[in-house]
């Protein structure tokens, strides 16, 4: 294997760029494109696939970056290069990865070549590049060595966090406990980093012609370290919500229907009040609706109200009380003119057909009367749009006299199972084969977020019918769910084909269960679609169709949600190994203190479907943490409403 398939290439854009007018230093204008495109066509040539680190203008850097994962750090508060190497090293597919700063545009062609073979013979961590500098004519050379030109291997990640987590952020620091490997380059120029808008100027040239687009990842099948932490959860799905846009806002991509098909649809615009709810001020009780000033002031004394007339609900009421009357009003019914409070009946006393009395401290003065446009005012954004309408929802656009809405078109997503074990329900089952399972989940998941869905059935580990799987999904849907074959141990050519169609990320996640995942677009022609390749484990169908392939598609529906969680007690301990997240099934109850406690569903293999079905929450044990301890409290997230 060349060195270049077990490098990833990593520009640091991440800075704050202070003293460049604060703008990104890599989408700085330079010889008619910027920095980091120059970066970029310089390292691509010499590494398996390009990450770009950056912090701000994420969409501008993802505009030049096109396919290439632009990563923000996973430290807040722009942390230094170190954060950056941290994303960098979970992101990392490869065994090694080549760290490169966004302002050396003329940075070595040799640089991965050279730091590879320094790495390997002298058995090193970490690869640095040296030059030799002199401060003047006077003063012997000195080398000087370049911390950011840096080829580490990407296991060296568990030991960055460990430094990181002491509050450490100095890299030459970090250095000194590794083994370190230094080259000596030539080229001092090559190595000179771009501070100053002025340095900036001096290197500037007669503009060569502008990079149309940066070169596409060569190839992002290359395979992944065993022991490789992978990378987190959440910035996978930071990685995700990044690419995944919502569906355009063209009429054809929204329909009208009735309020009751509206249900559980996204609305597709907003719903505006076309009057005030309530459209006028009335009562909450059944009751007397009099004037606050005739309530009783002093203590242990009462007051005796004339009944002047009845306010009914649906009735326009005409009657004006005058001091010391009241009128005998129904719920809902119009306040009559003047009354500003309502006397709820069962706090009435000595009521006859023309009278009752009232206590002191019965009510207050403007009890029990609801305002005009208290719930919705004439002009208002109702329900913006967006919103995946609930029942309540339903009820609140009929309360405006709303009979039908503009609601998203239902996402068309189409999947399939692969594996030539499967057999589908219903058939024969031969040695050594199982029934496909991950299926039917899939479709009831996919179903319960509202998507159309298309089921392309059971495709064989075969290069030609996975090719025309994908291309039929491509021209037909907007998405794609698969499960089986992105692992591992999976046929190759599972993942050459998916590649070869579009651009896609393996990655390995730090999680259990669930850890292969691909994610990218495929193309066919000029159709094209998002592409989730879950695994084949049924409880990491579960799992990482939730994590990752549900706020993708409720983003492309134009929905954002996101979802509660809450902390409940553990009724055992459980085992867990820092460094990854893990996702047990469990049932949370209300222990004997009224607090919610959980324990888990037996064996949690993520073959075991059952460890869901009979579950009723996920336990969430974070990356960081280790086993926990019978009544630590714990993160849960319950599945009713998920599912
Ligand atoms: P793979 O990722 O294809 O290596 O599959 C991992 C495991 O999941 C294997 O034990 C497969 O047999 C199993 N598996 C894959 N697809 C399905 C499916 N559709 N239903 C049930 N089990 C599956
Ligand atoms: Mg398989």
């Amino acid at each position: 294997m060349s060195f270049k398939s077990k490098i990833t290439g990593l520009i640091l854009a991440g800075g704050r760029a202070t003293r460049m007018g604060s703008v990104d230093k890599g989408l700085q204008p330079f010889r008619g494109s910027t920095l980091v495109q120059h970066v970029l066509q310089r390292l691509a040539p010499q590494v398996s696939s390009v990450a770009i680190n950056a912090n701000r203008n994420l969409p501008r850097y993802q505009q030049l970056a096109g396919s290439i994962p632009v990563l923000p750090d996973w430290l807040d508060g722009f942390e230094g290069p170190l954060a950056g190497l941290q994303i960098g090293l979970q992101f990392c597919p490869t065994e090694l990865l080549l760290t490169v700063p966004c302002d050396s545009p003329l940075l070595p062609a040799d640089l991965a070549e050279r730091l590879h073979a320094a790495l390997v013979a002298q058995d090193a961590d970490v690869a640095l590049a040296v030059t030799m500098r002199q401060r003047d004519s006077e003063s012997a050379a000195r080398p000087q060595s370049h911390p950011v030109f840096a080829l580490l291997k990407a296991s060296l990640l568990p030991q960055l966090e460990d430094y990181l987590a002491s509050g450490e952020r100095r890299m030459e620091r970090w250095y000194k406990s590794l083994r370190v490997a230094e080259v000596l380059f030539e080229q001092d120029d090559a190595f000179s980093n771009i501070n100053t808008l002025a340095e900036l100027q001096a290197l500037e040239q007669p503009a060569t012609p502008a990079i149309a687009a940066m070169p596409s990842a060569a190839s992002r099948t290359v395979s992944v370290p065993g022991d490789a932490a992978g990378l987190h959860v959440t910035a996978a799905q930071r990685l995700i919500a990044e690419q995944i846009t919502p569906l355009d806002a063209s009429a054809s991509n929204s329909v009208t229907v009735s309020l009751h098909a509206a249900l559980d649809r996204v609305l597709a615009a907003d719903i505006i009040s076309p009057i005030n709810v309530p459209a006028y001020d009335n009562s909450a009780m059944d009751g007397y609706a009099l004037h606050g000033a005739d309530l009783p002031t002093p203590a242990d004394t009462c007051v005796t109200l004339e009944v002047i007339g009845v306010a009914y609900a649906g009735r326009p009421c005409t009657l004006t009380p005058q001091a010391g009357q009241c009128v005998r009003i129904m719920t809902g019914a119009a306040m009559p003119a003047g009354c500003d409070s309502v006397l709820p009946q069962e706090l009435a006393s000595a009521i006859t057909d023309t009278r009752v009395t009232i206590a002191h401290g019965a009510i207050t003065p403007g009890a029990n009367r609801r305002f005009a446009g208290e719930d919705l005012q004439a002009g208002s954004v109702a329900l913006a749009r967006g919103k995946l309408l609930r029942p309540a929802d339903l009820g609140l656009i009929a309360s405006l006299g709303i009979a039908e809405v503009r609601v998203q078109r239902k996402l068309r997503v189409a999947f399939f199972s692969t594996g030539d074990e499967l057999r589908a329900p219903g058939q024969a089952l031969e040695q050594g084969c199982i029934y496909d399972s991950n299926r039917y989940t899939v479709f009831g998941m996919l179903t319960r977020l509202g998507c159309e869905v298309i089921d392309l059935g059971i495709v064989r580990d075969d290069p030609a019918a996975l090719d025309a799987a994908l291309r039929s999904a491509c021209q037909q849907a907007d998405a794609i769910i698969t499960s089986g074959g992105v692992s591992e141990g999976a046929a190759d050519y599972t993942r050459d084909i998916l590649a070869s169609l579009g651009q896609l990320s393996f990655w390995k996640l730090a999680m259990r269960p669930g850890r292969p995942l691909a994610f990218g677009q495929i193309r066919d022609g000029s159709d094209s679609a998002w592409l989730f390749g879950l695994p084949g484990n049924p409880v990491a169908v579960v799992i990482s169709f939730y994590l990752f392939a549900r706020p993708a598609l409720l983003a492309m529906m134009g929905c954002t949600t996101s979802l509660p969680t809450l902390q409940a007690r553990t009724q055992m301990a459980i085992r867990k190994r820092p460094g990854r997240t893990e996702y047990q099934r469990g049932i949370i109850s209300r222990g004997a203190d009224g607090q919610p406690q959980v324990r888990l569903t037996g064996a949690q293999g993520s073959g075991i479907l059952r460890s869901v079905t009979e579950a009723n929450c996920i336990v969430v044990l974070a990356h960081e943490q280790a086993s926990v301890a019978e009544g630590d409290m714990v993160e849960v997230l319950p599945l009713e409403g998920l599912i």
